[in-house]
């Protein structure tokens, strides 16, 4: 029944030259979801509006689905497209529309008509009395509620016409890469999953960073965090993933410092590598998953330890969520059956058994200061041997 789909997006705040970066990035975005569903597609932007057009056969399951992983999309209308043949004919069409859309007919509905070519012989005003006339005529069952209609029947006359009343829900937010770019520190958790989701929702381009530990850590686990970026990537867009060997840091910060102190200071270095390819990368920032109280290492005196070491802001989106509230997100992104696979991270392997959870901050850098001979030698290592993976 459909060929093609009107996308809705929110105009709020993007007025002027904003306006069309907004646009353009959004049509962009959904060319690039569209490779990959079966079918050949048209994107256009035309007075104002972002049109899908399918030409020949298409998946339509397929095209929905991709379409709500667009962020800036607040929502996708299927619509049928007509060539304008004179009222009697746009009547008839109506009619056949909510035949095919409504089988049930004992639905009250509301015509909403928009007369944007000013040269048709109706206006809204008479379009909407008469399609409506002409909808109760061909099912006396239906009636109108101009208040609470269950069905909104909208009419646009432009140089083509187009008939829609389904609004399915996109994911909202901003068009990717309208709003600079940002490097997620991305484990095999639930948190940093969700964590770059919502960054990314805001029209941010991010990259990714994990620390692996082999052989602490297993190619397993490795994999897991490939996988969720490419998880992540189904809505962010490409990521590009770099994989840091931390094992020397991680044995020698283990040789050298107190072992409750291991977690806030490996997270120190953690945040330092990071930031590192952050500013080769061209990111304005960093994003973790992080929140509040959550583990010893996430209590209000660790998350001031750990981001003394950044210049950069750190973006911590689920800061206030309980991890149930993480866990609904990651359930809705797809990301959670992934995330609960049993393979370790490193973190788990090198946690004492009392990690400090009010670290002092003079104390840490004290303890840093046992690992002055080797640590920048480690670190260059570690960032010169860093695999970069591109993930879509
Ligand atoms: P997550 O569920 O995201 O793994 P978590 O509850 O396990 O989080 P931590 O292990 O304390 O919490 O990690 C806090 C944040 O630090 C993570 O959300 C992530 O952003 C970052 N992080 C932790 N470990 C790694 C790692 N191995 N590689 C990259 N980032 C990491
Ligand atoms: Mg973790």
């Amino acid at each position: 029944m459909f060929k093609a789909f009107l996308i809705k997006y929110a105009e709020i705040g993007i007025k002027g030259k904003n306006r069309y970066l907004f646009e353009d990035a959004l049509v962009a975005r959904i060319r690039q979801v569209l490779r990959e569903v079966e079918g050949t597609f048209n994107v256009t932007k035309e007075q104002g509006r972002i049109y899908v057009f399918a030409e020949g056969a298409f998946d339509y399951e397929e095209t929905v689905e991709a379409l709500k992983r667009v962020f800036g999309i607040f929502g996708i209308c299927p619509v049928v497209v007509l060539e304008d043949n004179g009222y009697e004919e746009l009547a008839k069409e109506v009619v056949s529309y909510m035949d095919r859309m409504y089988p049930d007919k004992k639905k009250s509905f509301k015509v909403n008509a928009r007369r944007a070519k000013k040269s048709y012989p109706l206006n809204s005003m008479e379009l909407n009395c008469e399609l409506g006339g002409a909808v109760l005529d061909a099912f006396p069952s239906m009636r109108v509620d101009v208040h609470h209609p269950e069905i909104m029947l909208n009419v646009e006359i432009r140089s083509k016409i187009y008939i829609y009343s389904e609004i399915i829900p996109g994911p909202g937010g901003m068009p990717i890469g309208t709003n600079g770019k940002a490097m997620l520190l991305l484990s095999g958790g639930i948190d940093s999953p969700v964590a770059g989701y919502m960054i990314s929702k805001r029209g941010v381009k991010i990259d990714a960073v994990y620390f692996h530990a082999p052989p602490y850590t297993s190619e397993r686990a490795k994999q897991k965090v490939v996988d969720l970026a490419r998880l992540v990537a189904r809505y962010s867009g490409p990521i590009q993933l770099h994989v840091v060997n931390f094992t020397d840091i991680q044995l020698y910060i283990y040789e050298k410092c107190p072992h409750d102190e291991l977690t806030i200071i490996m997270r120190r270095y953690m945040m330092k590598i990071a930031e590192h390819f952050a500013g080769e990368n061209g990111c304005l920032g960093l994003i973790t998953g992080e929140s509040i109280g959550q583990v010893a290492s996430q209590t209000m005196q660790s998350l001031a330890a750990t981001n003394e070491v950044c210049t950069l802001p750190v973006y911590r989106p689920v800061i206030g969520f309980d991890k149930q509230e993480i866990v609904d997100v990651s359930l809705k992104i797809g990301t959670y059956e992934t995330s609960i696979l049993p393979y370790e991270d490193c973190c788990t392997i090198f946690v004492a058994k009392h990690p400090v959870t009010k670290p002092n901050l003079n104390i840490i850098k004290r303890s840093e200061k046992n690992l002055e001979e080797k640590i920048e030698a480690l670190m260059e290592e570690a960032i010169r041997t860093t695999e970069v993976i591109s993930v879509e």
